[in-house]
């Protein structure tokens, strides 16, 4: 039985990490794509004929399998963007800041942005702050940071664990509307690492500079190593506190069975969200991750669907 339990665990956490890197795949395809597209248009016009290096061999392995589409064009314009906004099989999809970004950036409601965000705010009304747990890149960097961190305490190095209160990320949230409305630039695609990350990528596949970007992303390694784990996601990321709250009458759940609890704590350290498992598991801070469940050896945690209030074991 609880071999079993473990196992079903094991696979969630393992459909998990292929979920993130999926993403991380997709998303490099739809740059390369992007790249493929320019280089037709100038390939066309006879600007170019050759491209060398590695950015020549994989336009060359997408020139043989999109070129030889009846509809090249029509492939590439349905299928293209990054995680801050993309369209595949021809659909938009947006991340639901970059919505809140350019509405209060331009003063503006786009409705074909506003369209875009209904599948990802569907699901995270539904699902919670799963976008976090299971789609963002940051998240996979910042699991990195987490392991290197356990590697420094193994060789006796401990770095500080400085708490920082979570309450910031929606202070940042607000302070960056406010800002977008009033300077109408896009603050928050700087430094929101899905948006972040997808423009370094975009950079480094298109050649441009990537100095800044990788700046801002190395202080925010250097920051979960050495200073506060997890402290982005926990503390900072915008995105982060509006998947919170959109997610916060979430039917999917973290509950507590109190009577098979032997208040062990061997799941708070568990939880990347560095919640109080016992405690906080119904809170909008939740992602949904699932690293508590497969934690604890009483099997005393486990997801429910159910509408807030209605459940205490
Ligand atoms: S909090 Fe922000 S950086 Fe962290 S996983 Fe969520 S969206 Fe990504
Ligand atoms: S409470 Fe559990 S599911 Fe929620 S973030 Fe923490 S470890 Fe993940």
């Amino acid at each position: 039985m609880e071999a079993d339990r473990q196992r079903r665990h094991r696979v969630i956490q393992a459909v998990r990490r292929f979920v993130q890197l999926s993403t991380v795949a997709l998303v490099v395809c739809l740059i390369f794509l992007g790249l493929y597209y320019h280089y037709r248009a100038a390939r066309s016009i006879g600007e170019i004929t050759d491209v060398a290096g590695w950015r020549g061999q994989a336009l060359t392995i997408i020139d043989e399998r999109v070129g030889k589409l009846d509809d090249p064009e029509a492939f590439l314009l349905a299928n293209n963007g990054n995680l801050w906004s993309m369209r595949l099989g021809g659909v938009d999809v947006a991340d639901p800041l970059a919505f809140v970004e350019a509405t209060s950036a331009t003063h503006d409601l786009h409705w074909p942005l506003l369209i875009s965000i209904l599948i990802p705010v569907a699901l995270t009304v539904l699902l919670g702050r799963v976008f976090c747990s299971w789609i963002c890149p940051g998240y996979l960097v910042f699991e990195a940071t987490g392991k290197l961190r356990g590697v420094l305490r193994r060789i006796g190095l401990d770095p500080p664990a400085l708490e920082v209160s979570h309450a910031n990320k929606y202070v940042l949230l607000i302070v960056g509307v406010v800002l977008a409305v009033a300077t109408s630039l896009p603050i928050f695609s700087m430094f929101y690492p899905p948006a972040l990350l997808s423009r370094t990528a975009h950079a480094i596949i298109f050649g441009t500079g990537v100095t800044g970007m990788l700046t801002i992303l190395a202080v925010m390694v250097v920051v979960e190593v050495f200073v506060s784990p997890r402290w982005w996601c926990r503390t900072m990321c915008p995105g982060g506190a509006l998947y919170g709250i959109l997610g916060s009458a979430r039917v999917l759940r973290v509950r507590v069975s109190h009577q098979g609890c032997t208040n062990c704590g061997l799941c708070h350290p568990a939880c990347e969200e560095g919640l109080n498992v016992l405690k906080e598991s119904s809170s909008i801070e939740c992602d949904n991750c699932g690293a508590c469940i497969k934690s604890c050896p009483e099997a005393a945690l486990h997801f429910t669907l159910s509408v807030p209030g209605m459940q205490k074991s």
